[in-house]
């Protein structure tokens, strides 16, 4: 999937020129609500699904991180990208978050792209993505060591993956071996609360547990948590960081391609 990225139409253009502004001043509400300084909370695109030329636009819409959730999508797409972007006028370097499962086999993928994953949540992910991240350092295929979130599950519920906050102790240890492991960097928690449950409920646990693992670093955590339909609980329960699909790019299609 190389060769240069057909640009979005001017009206996909303009569509995503006004779902941005209204998400942003979604945001500006909801940390003027909580009484939080804006610099505090991210606004993170998340573009899985959609196309090259969708991230084109809103990099020209000012737009410098991204959320994708699938390695090889992610990889072709920042591929496609990182060709392109001296041609815009933003001229700025990139960054791109890994928000999906990551198998373990795909963590050394993983390294090659991206500046931060919010998905870890085990041991050996986290030896994994250290290993895979270090080798990318060494061939100056990246230049910072990988961001790492370790992700908690606020249900338990598998499929969505995350240490359960019912178990303080593996969070401890999870976070520890991240912040100890060489080629990542202890960056701070991610969570996705359950559908069909009151976010307020759910985001005030899992700040219960950001606040817990803070007092035990020195370095400044983030708070990965907040979609397009909870983002104004999770910025009141200090989320750092809100990852936004449907609400700036439309609906995702049903099933994966
Ligand atoms: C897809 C995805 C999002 C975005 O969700 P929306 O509800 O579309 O805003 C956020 N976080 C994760 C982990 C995702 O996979």
């Amino acid at each position: 999937m190389t060769g240069p990225i057909v640009p979005a139409s001017a009206e996909r253009t303009a569509e995503l020129a006004d779902a941005l502004a209204r998400v942003r001043a979604r945001l500006a509400a909801a940390v003027r609500d909580a009484g939080r300084d804006a610099a505090e909370v991210a606004l993170l695109p998340v573009t899985k699904f959609f196309p090259a030329a969708d991230v084109m636009a809103l990099i020209e819409l000012g737009c410098t991180e991204f959320g994708e959730s699938r390695e090889q999508e992610a990889a072709a797409k920042v591929a496609g990208i990182a060709g392109a972007v001296p041609n815009t006028s933003a001229g700025t370097a990139i960054r791109w978050h890994m928000i999906g499962r990551i198998q373990r086999n795909k963590a050394r993928a993983v390294t090659r792209w991206a500046a931060a994953a919010h998905s870890v949540d085990s041991a050996a992910l986290v030896a994994a993505l250290g290993r895979g991240a270090v080798q990318a350092l060494e061939h100056g295929q990246r230049r910072q060591p990988l961001d790492v979130y370790i992700q908690l599950s606020l249900d338990g519920d598998p499929a969505r993956g995350g240490v359960s906050v019912d178990r303080p102790g593996e969070v401890d240890r999870l976070c520890a071996a991240a912040d100890a492991t060489p080629g990542v960097r202890f960056a701070g928690l991610m969570a996705i609360p359950p559908v069909d449950s009151d976010p307020a409920a759910q985001f005030a646990r899992l700040r219960g547990e950001y606040l817990r693992v803070q007092t035990q670093y020195p370095q400044r955590l983030g708070l990965s948590a907040g979609m397009s339909a909870d983002l104004e609980t999770a910025v009141k329960y200090g989320s750092t960081c809100v990852r936004v699909g449907t609400a700036l790019m439309g609906p995702r299609p049903l099933t994966s391609p």
